[in-house]
């Protein structure tokens, strides 16, 4: 009997050298194999007759091998196996190339079943193409693997092809022992899923489609489910912590509204109020804050970090950190803080690796040696520390942290979370992350199942609206003219570089679902390396003869952070005689820089929340690379001033699908409009990065389906409600602890 848990190399069949290459895909285990599931069926059931063969269609012909012959082609030395197979209606020719070890299984008088495309061959009239093959025999004459039946396709490679791992499977499948089904019956029964046993079987080797799907839609669930549980555990473990609570004070927050410039909008006041609550309890808060490219997300989690520090009477308040993704980001908070908060002196600190300063009202900023600001955080001398994401990982300790504000992240991740445990056992912060990446409802309920959502849904008034074309290449020299005229009237401009994604070398037909995760971090990086070349080339190109006459600025993720940040000095810094914001230039990084640049040429790093009012053009070149989500954040990085922007959208492809997708761009309302479309035209992977290997890619193509997501929270909260340890189904803890240690939810 083989079990879930047996490895691969203890099974009869399965040669060291196969083991090998299925370790190298991840798969060690039965259980692994099993659980490697089909993309697709082939429906090679019906046996066609072979006088009724149609050109173009896939069939499968059953007969007896009445001629065999290799030929080889002279001008390229390639190995052709031609066959005559023959049944009761006629009979036809079938072709493979490079095969020559089927000259030893195909012999004449042998039957046959042949699966595969039917073309037509000048020579021979119909003839089939590369069929699949097996040979009829009294082991699989009434349960073929790879021909009259519906045929499992995998996530193959060159290396591991599927007809190999049907071969492998099948007899797994024989010989497993009987599994116990995690999901409990009655929810099996609930949603009219067959249970495991019958599950597996049923996925790889189904008697029709609809078999298949429903053992799919079963396995899918199963995935969604575990993550269901464990987000909603983890949100009733975190409710079960202790934080500290800060009771409203409307008064307070009505006098630090009124000091603003602006009125906060609807959503803005909302969100702020939903945070406000959530910092009454006294249980940490963990809330994302999710809002639009210029939404003002800033200025929220501001007001909370101020309600936090108390500001009139910051002896008695308690400490935020307010971390961003990129010094730039976080030197902007910093400023933000300055110019909206003028007058606290609790103590805002920059802490990063470049920079250290203290601001404490009143025009009283110190530099402050990096060891010097640390002694005062971990004494309490200082409320509000802001830095990178890096903040609370390198050795600061703070004296009492009641907030952390993450921002451009969409969650704080539970290993990040239990490094601040460490830093005070008893008390755990309140957590806020800010993402402006719209997430399609679905995937949110998903994958951030246990954070509450705040929504910040218009921009502040008087906006205008950013006037959007797509460019194909003969307009190209028009929109550089256009550009140099908005430059030369003291604009600035974005150039966004494609991405560059890291490419498998696919061989024809075969597709490589999964890849290592060593090979994926070396294609990363080498994708990184061509992005950059890549930039740099665009580079040159405009500073040296599309622009000459014009600055022209580059940034790319290999440059070193404080190299990254002398180029954003240069092109935030106001130079131009208009480059205000909200009538002032507080927001001006570096005032004394002369030289500003007028053209960001830059990869994707730009593409997360600066704030750069004067630059009213967004290039976006290879713009159908993509995602449309991502296009509309770089395209959020214009129109945040007073004068009109432009988003430019160059494409080399003529395709109609490129241009649909471009155009539902221009119509968009929203962010979260278009990512719904993201999800389904690119699939979760655009909002998810890296897609994850092995079992939750079934769960996150799921997310795809609304009513199977819905029905596996359902389906979890209830279980949960009336079973919150799981102590009634052990097994389901058990695999569920597997799950969450597989797929770390962060
Ligand atoms: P994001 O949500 O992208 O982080 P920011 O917080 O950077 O957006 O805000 C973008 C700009 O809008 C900032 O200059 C900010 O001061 C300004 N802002 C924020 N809220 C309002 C408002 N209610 N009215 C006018 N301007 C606002
Ligand atoms: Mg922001």
């Amino acid at each position: 009997m083989i079990k879930l848990s047996t490895p691969l190399s203890e099974i009869k069949g399965i040669g060291p050298k196969f083991f090998e290459r299925l370790k190298k895909f991840g798969l060690a285990t039965a259980g692994d194999l099993l659980w490697h599931f089909p993309f697709r069926y082939e429906d090679f059931s019906r046996i066609s007759k072979i006088a009724d063969l149609k050109i173009g269609e896939r069939a499968t012909v059953q007969g007896v091998i009445s001629d065999i012959k290799l030929k080889r082609t002279w001008k390229r030395r390639i190995f052709i196996v031609e066959a005559l197979i023959s049944d009761d209606t006629g009979s036809i020719k079938a072709v493979w190339f490079n095969q020559r070890f089927l000259l030893s299984i195909f012999k004449k008088g042998k039957s046959v079943n042949l699966a595969g495309k039917v073309v037509e061959s000048e020579k021979d009239g119909l003839i089939l193409s590369h069929p699949a093959h097996e040979l009829i025999n009294s082991d699989s004459g009434n349960d073929p693997k790879h021909t009259g039946r519906l045929v499992p396709i995998y996530p193959e490679t060159k290396r591991l092809t599927s007809k190999a791992l049907r071969f492998l499977i099948k007899p797994l499948l024989d010989d497993l022992e009987k599994l116990n089904d995690p999901i409990p019956p009655k929810i099996l029964k609930k949603q009219n899923f067959p249970e495991i046993n019958s599950a597996l079987k049923q996925i790889h080797f189904p008697e029709n489609l609809r078999q298949a799907q429903s053992a799919k839609k079963r396995f899918a669930f199963e995935d969604l489910f575990f993550l269901q549980l464990a987000n909603i555990r983890l949100k009733f473990q975190l409710s079960r912590e202790k934080a500290y609570a800060f009771p409203m004070d409307v008064e307070f927050i009505k006098m630090l509204l009124s000091k603003l410039p602006f009125e906060l909008t609807q959503s803005q006041k909302k969100s702020l109020f939903e945070i406000l609550k959530d910092l009454e309890k006294p249980h940490p808060m963990n809330r994302l804050l999710q809002g639009d490219v210029g939404s003002g997300k800033t200025i929220v989690a501001a007001l909370a970090a101020m309600v936090v520090s108390k500001s009139l009477n910051a002896a008695q308040g308690k400490q935020t950190a307010f971390m961003a993704p990129t010094e730039v980001l976080a030197r902007q908070h910093y400023l933000a803080f300055k110019k909206f908060f003028p007058g606290f002196d609790g103590g805002v600190a920059l802490l990063t690796s470049s920079e250290s300063r203290i601001f404490y009202g009143d025009d009283l900023e110190t530099k402050i040696k990096k060891q010097d600001l640390i002694k005062k955080i971990s004494s309490g001398g200082i409320k509000i520390i802001i830095g990178t994401h890096a903040l609370i990982q390198k050795n600061v300790k703070f004296k009492d942290l009641a907030l952390v504000v993450v921002d451009e992240q969409h969650r704080f991740g539970v290993k990040q979370r239990a490094e601040l445990i460490d830093q005070s056992p008893d008390v755990l912060p309140h957590f806020l992350s800010m993402s402006a990446t719209p997430i399609p409802r679905t995937l949110t309920l998903t994958i951030f199942g246990d954070l509450d959502l705040s929504i910040i849904s218009e921009l502040p008034e008087g906006r205008k609206e950013i006037i959007t074309k797509i460019v194909a290449p003969v307009n190209r020299d028009k929109a550089y003219a256009f550009i140099r005229g908005q430059v030369k009237k003291g604009r600035q401009v974005f150039v966004i570089c494609p991405r560059i994604e890291p490419q498998i070398n696919a061989d024809e037909t075969q597709i490589n679902a999964d890849i290592s995760v060593n090979q994926r971090g070396n294609l990363r990086r080498s994708a990184l390396l061509w992005e950059t070349k890549a930039v740099k080339e665009e580079y040159e190109k405009l500073s040296q003869k599309v622009f000459p006459d014009l600055k022209v600025g580059l940034l790319h993720g290999k440059l070193k952070a404080k190299e990254k940040a002398e180029v954003m000095n240069k092109f935030s810094a106001s130079g131009g005689k208009d480059a205000k914001i909200d009538g002032s230039t507080s927001l001006t990084i570096n005032p004394e820089q002369s030289r500003r640049i007028d053209i960001l040429v830059s990869t994707s790093v730009v593409e997360v929340g600066v704030d750069v009012p004067n630059a009213t053009i967004m290039m976006i070149e290879g713009s159908e690379r993509f995602g449309l989500a991502q296009l509309y954040q770089f395209r959020g990085r214009v129109g945040r001033g007073e004068h009109q922007s432009f988003c430019f959208l160059f494409t080399d492809s003529s395709a109609k699908t490129t241009y649909k997708r471009l155009y539902s761009l221009l119509e968009a309302k929203n962010g979260f409009e278009l990512a719904e479309k993201d999800l389904e035209i690119r699939g979760p992977g655009e909002f998810l990065g890296e897609t994850q290997t092995g079992r939750p890619d079934l769960a996150m193509k799921a997310v795809q389906n609304p009513d199977l997501v819905k029905a596996s929270r359902e389906a979890a909260m209830d279980l949960l409600k009336t079973d919150p340890e799981l102590k009634n189904n052990p097994l389901l803890l058990e695999k569920l602890k597997i799950f969450e240690k597989e797929v770390h939810l962060e």
